[in-house]
């Protein structure tokens, strides 16, 4: 970054750079090649859908330029041409910023728009939901008082599911029904527990943090018990309960479902769409034991 504020038309000594990025460490990434259109989408910014590695080949007269832009009153006070003055630096500086920020947006936004279409229907949908709602794990410090710093592994399967590629090392068949493993699989099988593990890791999730926040909170608390003269009743748990969250000594009771918003049924709908009628159906269970 630093070299390419400071030389002028440094592209070329960049190629090389930009020839084992593409080449070498996207590849050992991901574990599998990466094509050219996806290595201009990780170029993007994570909010964008990409992974924030720069074509240093592609930006280097454009940080250049912006730097230049940034010092030129300092330029010109050193030489004496004009007197420095603290404000109008400050001023300067900022509106070079804004200049140069606005024409980066513009330019991602262009490779986004010209890139979409290159990819498979299930490899867009994945693009867009990063783009749209998915990618602050990406740009979080990877705290380990938070969990946030995730093993080599784990971070390579993120950025797998991220942009629908191969995981590695997967079992050849689920421990739990014997069927072929793939990630749909993994997301579905009833039998295996994982559907049930990775409900429990959310509700656990939620847990810690709302402790953090709040005194009193409780797992799985039995909300209402079965009633022994109906046998059409059952018991009701909810998955978390905290006191004080939107009142004072009130309790709020959590219900956690985690969702594939890629099963082949959900493919016609947006992920959104699919998260929104959950969350209509888990209200709708709760607003029947109420009224009931
Ligand atoms: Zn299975």
């Amino acid at each position: 970054m630093f070299l390419m504020r400071v030389i002028p038309n440094c592209s070329p000594i960049l190629a090389e750079l930009e020839h084992c990025l593409f080449s070498c460490f996207l590849p050992a990434l991901f574990g599998v090649e990466v094509s050219v259109a996806e290595r201009q989408l990780f170029t993007l910014p994570v909010h964008m859908g990409g992974l924030g590695l720069s074509n240093p080949v592609a930006v280097s007269n454009h940080y250049f330029e912006s730097s230049v832009s940034s010092s030129a009153l300092l330029r010109e006070s050193i030489l004496g041409a004009v007197t420095f003055e603290l404000g109008a630096y400050f001023d300067s500086v900022q509106s070079s910023k804004s200049m140069f920020g606005k024409l980066k947006s513009d330019y991602f936004s262009g490779v986004f728009n010209s890139l979409i279409g290159n990819f498979a229907a299930a490899q867009q949908r994945a693009i867009l939901r990063a783009r749209e709602c998915a990618s602050s794990w990406l740009s979080v410090l990877p705290l380990r008082s938070h969990h946030y710093d995730l093993s080599a592994q784990e971070f390579r399967d993120a950025l797998a599911l991220r942009y629908r590629k191969p995981l590695l090392n997967l079992p050849p068949v689920c421990d739990g029904c014997g069927s072929l493993f793939r990630v749909e699989h993994a997301l579905d099988c009833r039998v295996g527990g994982l559907v049930c593990q990775r409900h429990n890791e959310v509700r656990d999730a939620i847990c810690d943090l709302a402790s953090l926040a709040w005194g009193q909170v409780q797992k799985e608390p039995v909300v209402c018990e079965e009633k022994m003269d109906d046998p059409s009743s059952e018991t009701l748990i909810a998955d978390v309960r905290i006191r004080g969250v939107w009142q004072s000594q009130v309790d709020a009771l959590f219900d956690v479902r985690v969702v594939d918003t890629d099963a082949p049924s959900y493919q016609s709908r947006s992920p959104q769409a699919v998260l929104r009628t959950a969350e209509v159906e888990k209200r709708r269970k709760w607003f029947i034991w109420l009224r009931g």
